[in-house]
């Protein structure tokens, strides 16, 4: 079945059935394919591949075909043409970089973005002389006012980590087209089950499939969806020379993490609404941030853009630190890990871990305060979740 034959179907059937291309073993399930290399029939086949006038594998740095199962179903998801996979979240986003820019180039970079994107635009592509200007996600006008003729790209997340705010990613790709430029959307918090970027505008998306992809905290991976175009001739050669390549195994976990993905995703909002609405009346809570509730400054905006919520909900405590870490300390349940998007509940205090590295005004120029406790919200039973966390409230 040809790749484009996968819109006439739903996300839930695309998830379980896109990418599988059976061998002549008959296999029901799709097989993990560990070889580096692969054999021509002829030294004039191997030249042929080799100067890409022959479609076929080469080498699994750049295509593997349990590698290339994951890119078909997570490209059809997205319903993007093309998907690559990479070795991270992270080896994705600088294979967007890499694969964009050259010195000289400008970004603007939401300031809400994960700790290692910001260090990425700011201390590696800044030493080649990209230049990265980063302002609020929310603020339409600051993203204009930044734009100039040499930037190349905007780059955000929505919902935002950790304070699961929201950008509006249909105004933003046409802010980015009247000026010449790409919007990237790193779509980790929403996977395609509850937002497709792709389809409000955006060019390029980018995902850690360490998150909710994989859903049970296994393995790291990370890919890029986009267009025909756009992949092939600035992020495909970049993975090609650059390496940062997904391993079979790794592709074949998220394969299976992908088939769930709808179900746990639904699962994963319904605990974290119920969760948000629980916390806002616990008296030791100073706020709540999480899109579902209507004092949520984008809630109209969630409700439109996204299916549901999301899975992450953010709060601060009466309290400050001492109270952030006092709560963190008390559970018994809830992992005490920086990872989100896993079936198990886990909690942190971003100030001094995922944010942590990030110079103290820069942390609270994005609103993370000392106070502020991230939960990724699992699939235990809520109540469970609720007594563990009453435990240090
Ligand atoms: C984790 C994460 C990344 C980086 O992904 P890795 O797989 O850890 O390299 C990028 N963006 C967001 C939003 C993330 O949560």
């Amino acid at each position: 079945m040809s790749k484009t034959d996968w819109n006439q179907y739903s996300l839930e059937t695309q998830a379980i059935r896109a990418g599988q291309n059976r061998t002549q073993e008959a296999e029901h399930s799709i097989p993990i394919f560990t070889t580096s290399s692969y054999v021509f029939n002829s030294a004039e086949e191997a030249a042929l591949r080799f100067t890409g006038k022959q479609p076929g594998n080469i080498y699994s740095r750049f295509t593997n075909p349990t590698v290339s199962a994951f890119q078909e179903r997570l490209a059809a998801m997205e319903q993007g043409q093309r998907c690559l996979a990479f070795a991270s979240g992270m080896a994705a986003i600088m294979a967007v970089g890499m694969g964009l820019l050259k010195a000289g180039d400008h970004v603007v970079c939401s300031r809400s973005v994960f700790g290692n994107t910001v260090l990425m635009f700011q201390n590696y592509f800044g030493k080649f002389g990209v230049e990265t200007d980063f302002v609020t996600l929310t603020d339409l006008s600051a993203w204009e006012a930044a734009i100039k003729p040499e930037t190349r790209f905007l780059f955000l997340e929505t919902p935002s980590n950790p304070l699961i705010e929201i950008a509006d990613i249909e105004a933003l790709a046409d802010l980015a087209h009247q000026h010449d430029c790409l919007l990237i959307v790193d779509n980790v918090f929403c996977t395609p089950v509850l937002q497709k970027p792709l389809n409000l505008g955006a060019d390029l998306v980018v995902h850690s499939a360490t998150k909710y992809i994989d859903g049970h905290g296994r393995c790291v991976g990370g890919a890029v969806i986009g267009n025909d175009e756009l992949i092939e001739n600035n992020i495909y050669p970049y993975l090609r020379t650059g390496g940062a390549t997904l391993s079979p195994f790794n592709a074949w976990t998220f394969l299976s993490g992908l088939e769930t993905l709808a179900i746990r995703m639904k699962a994963h909002c319904d605990n974290a609404f119920e969760l948000a609405k629980w916390l806002q009346q616990q008296p030791a809570v100073e706020k709540v941030h999480y899109p579902g509730l209507e004092e949520h400054a984008q809630h109209e905006l969630a409700k439109r853009q996204q299916s549901h919520f999301g899975g992450v909900v953010s709060f601060e405590l009466k309290g400050g630190k001492e109270a952030a870490w006092k709560l963190i300390d008390a559970t018994q349940l809830l992992s005490i890990t920086a990872n989100l998007g896993d079936v198990k509940t886990t909690i942190t205090h971003p100030a001094s871990t995922t944010h942590g590295r990030l110079a103290p005004e820069v942390r609270l120029e994005s609103g993370i305060t000392d106070s502020l406790v991230r939960i990724s919200v699992g699939l235990e039973n809520i109540n469970d979740i609720k007594a563990d966390l009453l435990r240090g409230l």
